[in-house]
């Protein structure tokens, strides 16, 4: 299995349950959901004459289409040459689902580390039974694609973006269309920080014991 890898960088997790823990993230190329407040739009498409090496990937200045085709043992290789020391491996995109995981998962499990994916919850989920995955969930994106209940029920946590109330009736629809194992983790996140979406969220959260997702790393200016 070979995946196409746009970014490879350790940072601070800003989103979710993780929020704040030390993390390796690998940003893979490719995503038709179309979502219009999209922040990683240059991944969406995957064009052959995009690809470059994984050394050049790891250079990138600033966001790119371009991206790396790059084997699980080599992207375990990177990441040891790299000298990261988080243990937390966060596979997101782009739609990471797109692509079969588990080849990944085994070696990067096998090397002692704990994988995260996010995804949208419009493919099949296809990683280690260990990896917590997280499902942001996007209803009705101009890419037509549905979400998937399969994906839903592996869900460890649900992060919902909203901004209007509206957001929160979609979300209730979503989780009696497509339950939730008992004891699934619902955060909402507001989108861009906007205050009256942060208000809305914080609101709802304190009813419903749900939790806040701040995107913490837009907030400290950090990947
Ligand atoms: S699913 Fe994620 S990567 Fe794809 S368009 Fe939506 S926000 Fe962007």
């Amino acid at each position: 299995m070979i995946y196409p890898i746009n970014e490879l960088f350790e940072t601070i997790q800003g989103e979710g349950v993780y929020t704040g823990v030390p993390a390796i993230f690998i940003r893979l190329q490719g995503c038709p959901v179309g979502c219009p407040w999209c922040d990683t739009q240059h991944t969406w498409d995957k064009s052959a004459d995009d690809r470059i090496a994984i050394t050049d990937v790891l250079a990138k200045q600033q966001a790119s289409t371009q991206f790396a085709e790059v084997s699980p043992d080599d992207i375990l290789a990177q990441i040891q040459a790299l000298g990261f020391t988080a243990k937390h491996v966060v596979i997101t995109g782009g739609e990471p689902c797109m692509y079969d995981l588990r080849p990944l998962a085994a070696v990067l499990e096998a090397a002692g580390y704990r994988l995260q994916i996010e995804t949208s919850g419009t493919f099949e989920v296809l990683t280690s039974p260990q990896t917590w995955v997280t499902v942001s969930p996007k209803v009705d994106m101009p890419g037509g694609y549905a979400v998937r209940a399969d994906a839903m029920l592996r869900a460890n946590e649900v992060k919902y973006p909203v901004a209007m109330h509206k957001h929160i009736e979609q979300l209730d629809q979503l989780l009696l269309d497509c339950p939730v194992q008992p004891g699934t983790t619902i955060c909402l996140q507001p989108i861009s920080q906007r205050p009256h979406a942060t208000e809305l969220a914080m609101r709802i959260c304190r009813q419903r014991n749900w939790r806040l997702s701040v995107q913490l790393h837009k907030y400290l200016a950090i990947d």
